[in-house]
């Protein structure tokens, strides 16, 4: 039944937050976990290096040997082999014995230095030193680097090439990832022509199709554009439907004025149910929250600065929830650049572009394309402010 009654944004919140939507977890390759977020906390399997390693070439020695060693009295060590990168060492390091060693090969037996072979002369199958060197000298010990054991990534870390390579370290070759929630997006309007078209008297380039979609993708889901909804039942009741059978979540935008809102929460209701038509925000106030065969269906408003302001307040939310991610904050504290006015007794939400500690208002309306494409997030203006003052700190929420 729809409420059709204005309730305050966390009252929307709050039934977002009720859906009953679980997170879920696929393994991938890890060639194609880039960018997508991790379902589980990974500790290191390995230690890493493996193995103690030389990190110079040179000569791997028994360092006590060495002690004695002076640029008057150098010592002289036996050289009883050769191990290379890749080899698995055999010798044993008696004293008085030292092998040649490169770069990233095992230490053999007994030894616990790597003198590098420009501090050293060799005669014949003899290496001389001239410096005393010190355990762990030209070394790196097993499990320096990454410890077995330890934990490297947690779960809800959206992967960069940092953590797959770091991943491909510790030889995961799959990892578990949350399943990008696949979202249906759906433009609504009769003036509406997609980039490429041409354009004809009255028309204009659809920007929410691409804005939702790519916000989706930019937060780690899987959007699928449905493309143009007609500003009649038909139109939109067949995309919504598609978008019911194909994806988890359905994205619509446009369609606030002339009665056409009105269709779209009819359909919803139809199909299944309005949970909320209208929330007490600026802009944004006739947007429906429903749900279809359990999937949630958002109508958002048309302009786009609105649009991407309320799919971050709402829909943003729920796709961190699907992702693991909702620990993350995307609000930083600016000093306003200047000042603004507000109406008493609405609560709004205006963009802003941050310049450093400032943020910067955008004061060209919600209907200036260019707005939004200025703007980095938007502030809140309480209900009970009318004016906020150059100077005042203001929380900034990044778009997306
Ligand atoms: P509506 O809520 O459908 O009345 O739309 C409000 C305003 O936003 C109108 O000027 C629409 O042309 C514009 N608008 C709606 N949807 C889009 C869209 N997908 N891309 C660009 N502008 C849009
Ligand atoms: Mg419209």
């Amino acid at each position: 039944m729809a409420f059709l009654k204005v309730v305050p944004l966390e009252k929307a919140l709050e039934v977002i937050n009720s859906f009953q939507l679980e997170p879920k977890i696929e393994s991938v390759p890890l060639s194609e976990a880039l960018g997508r977020v991790l379902a589980e906390d990974v500790a290191s399997p390995v230690d890493v290096p493996p193995f103690d390693r030389a990190t110079v070439d040179g000569y791997a020695v028994r360092a006590e040997d060495t002690f004695m060693a002076g640029e008057s009295e150098p010592v002289r060590l036996k050289v009883v082999g050769e191990i290379n990168a890749g080899d698995t060492p055999t010798v044993e390091l008696e004293p008085g014995e030292s092998v040649y060693i490169s770069t990233g090969a095992p230490l053999p037996g007994g030894a616990d230095a790597v003198i590098q072979f420009e501090d050293v002369d060799r005669e014949g199958e003899e290496v001389i030193i001239y410096k005393p060197a010190y355990p762990g000298l030209g070394v790196m010990k097993a499990g320096a680097d990454i410890p077995k054991g330890k934990v490297l990534l947690k779960r809800g870390t959206r992967l960069t090439f940092k953590d797959t390579a770091l991943l491909s370290a510790v030889g995961f070759s799959e990892v578990k990832v949350f399943r990008k929630p696949r979202v249906a997006v759906i433009s609504t309007g009769n003036e509406l022509v997609l980039p490429g078209e041409e354009l004809k008297p009255g028309q204009i380039y659809d920007i929410n199709g691409r804005a939702i979609a790519d916000a989706v993708r930019e937060l780690g889901g899987e959007a699928v554009f449905l493309g143009i909804a007609r500003d009649n039942r038909e139109s939109l009741k067949a995309l919504i439907e598609k978008g019911i059978e194909c994806c988890d979540i359905v994205l619509l935008s446009g369609g606030a004025s002339g009665g056409i809102r009105d269709l779209t929460s009819s359909i919803i209701e139809e199909l299944g149910e309005v949970k909320i038509h209208g929330i007490a925000i600026q802009p944004g106030k006739p947007t429906i929250i429903g749900l279809i065969n359990g999937k949630p269906v958002f109508g958002l408003p048309g302009y786009p600065t609105s649009c991407l302001t309320n799919f971050t307040l709402l829909v943003a939310p729920l796709l961190r929830r699907l992702l693991g991610r909702e620990s993350e904050v995307r609000k930083v504290r600016k000093k306003l650049a200047h000042k603004v006015f507000s109406v008493k007794g609405r609560r709004q939400f205006l963009p802003v572009r941050v310049e450093g500690e400032k943020a910067v208002p955008i004061l060209k309306g919600s209907g200036a394309v260019t707005s939004f494409v200025d703007a980095d997030g938007f502030i809140e203006v309480p209900e009970n402010i009318e004016i906020l003052e150059a100077g005042e700190e203001v929380g900034v929420t990044f778009f997306g």
